[in-house]
This record gives structure tokens, C-alpha cells and sequence, in this order.
């Protein structure tokens, strides 16, 4: 990997936060996920394998569950995710120009989408609306049966009209996407087998050299995270 050639100051960067400055929510996060981690079977997997099954149990047709079970895994291609991989410098959501578009505010509080969701109750909830990931939501919806199935549907039918609005194609006018949502529901579920749940990822840790040898550390990447980007 080749060095930089200019001379530059060091700068602090926080690397939990995309723009690289410290925030006590990001600092809290982090110091909650460490302890997560630190106790055994409380890891990733072990706690979003209920949800996983959850969404996988949806009556509803396989390429919504897994619109679902990405902005769970904040793995669409936001702005705001598109910016974290370097692609894009400006993260502004284009519906509302006003805020970062991450995968809750691009699909549930927008301020653009609030006629359509102040119109459903169940929905329109402020223990939901506090929520800051779809990890979140959906453990409340699935907990207090909200219509999961139709929820699911609906952000489905958001994301593709979100798609189609950034692509200049014809969009569905925001009050028709509940009907439009409802009617995928009756779409045949196909019969595509189930992925398989991610393996565990075992962090890394690093063991020193013996004596009188070397040992050369370089950083790799592997993407299978960005396969499930669409
Ligand atoms: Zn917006």
C-alpha cells in the first residue's frame, strides 16, 4: 500500500460516526455493542436470529422479506450508505433535502412520507417513531402485532418508489402505496428456498511473532455485505 507523500497534520477521527466526529449517542453505541459482545452467546447472531426467523415466517413473497431483512441490516444503498462507501460525497435525502438519508429516514421518517404514515395508526406510533434502526421497529411491530406482513410490504413499496423517484421514472403518488402495498400481499409466496442464516464472523486477534521474526500486517477486505446492497 503506498505511503502518502505529503506531509499532513495528524487529525483525531472517530470511527464509529461516518463523518469521523465523536457523538455521546455514538460513544454510548459503541460502548453498548462492546458489552454485547463481551458476553457470551449475546453476539449478533445469537440476538438477530428471532428476528431473522420472524421475517422469514411473513406470508408474504420472498424479495419483500428480503427488503426487510436488509434495512434491518442497514444494507440498502441509502445516500448516507453510499457515502460511507466513498461513492457519493452528499448524504442529503432528496425527498426532503433537509436531513442524512439512512435506511430509517428514507423509509419511515422522512418528513415527505409523514401523509402517508400519519394516515395509519398502528404505524404512526411514537414508541416507533423514537426508533433509530429497523432492528428496532420490527421487534415492536412483531411484539405488539402490528400487520408485519403489510408493514413489510408497505417499506417495500417505498424503497421501489423512493428508486424510481431518484431515476426520473414514474412513481407511485404516495397515497396510492398502501393499496399497492396490499395487493403484493396477495401475490403468490414463492417457493425460492430460505438463505441460510450468516455464518458467525469470529473477530480476528492478534498474536505476536517469535523471537527474531516478523510479521506483516496489512488491511483486506472482503464484500460479501455489499452483494446484499441493491
Ligand atoms: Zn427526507
Amino acid at each position: 500500500m503506498p505511503l502518502c507523500r505529503s506531509i499532513r497534520d495528524d487529525v483525531l477521527i472517530w470511527p464509529f460516526n461516518p463523518d469521523g466526529v465523536y457523538t455521546v449517542k455514538s460513544g454510548y453505541r459503541f460502548l453498548h455493542e462492546e458489552q454485547c459482545r463481551k458476553q457470551p452467546g449475546s453476539s449478533e447472531v445469537e440476538v438477530l436470529k428471532p428476528l431473522w426467523n420472524k421475517i422469514w415466517g411473513l406470508h408474504i413473497p420472498n424479495k419483500i422479506k428480503h427488503l426487510a431483512w436488509k434495512a434491518c441490516k442497514i444494507a440498502l444503498r441509502t445516500k448516507l450508505n453510499l457515502v460511507r462507501r466513498k461513492i457519493i460525497t452528499d448524504g442529503c435525502c432528496d425527498m426532503c433535502k433537509t436531513q442524512q438519508e439512512d435506511v430509517v429516514h428514507a423509509l419511515f421518517l422522512c418528513p415527505n412520507l409523514r401523509p402517508l404514515w400519519s394516515t395509519m395508526p398502528k404505524w404512526n406510533h411514537g414508541t416507533l417513531m423514537a426508533c433509530t434502526s429497523f432492528i428496532d421497529i420490527f421487534d415492536y411491530i412483531f411484539a405488539s402485532n402490528r400487520d408485519p406482513d403489510l408493514f413489510a410490504a408497505v417499506i417495500w413499496t417505498l424503497w421501489t418508489r423512493r428508486n424510481n423517484l431518484r431515476l426520473g421514472k414514474p412513481a407511485l403518488p404516495l397515497n396510492k402505496v398502501t393499496e399497492f402495498a396490499r395487493e403484493r400481499l396477495t401475490e403468490a409466496v414463492t417457493s425460492t428456498p430460505l438463505p441460510s442464516y450468516p455464518a458467525q464472523h469470529i473477530a480476528a486477534t492478534w498474536i505476536a511473532p517469535g523471537t527474531h521474526s516478523y510479521k506483516l500486517k496489512f488491511n483486506g477486505a472482503t464484500f460479501a455485505e455489499m452483494i446484499l446492497l441493491e
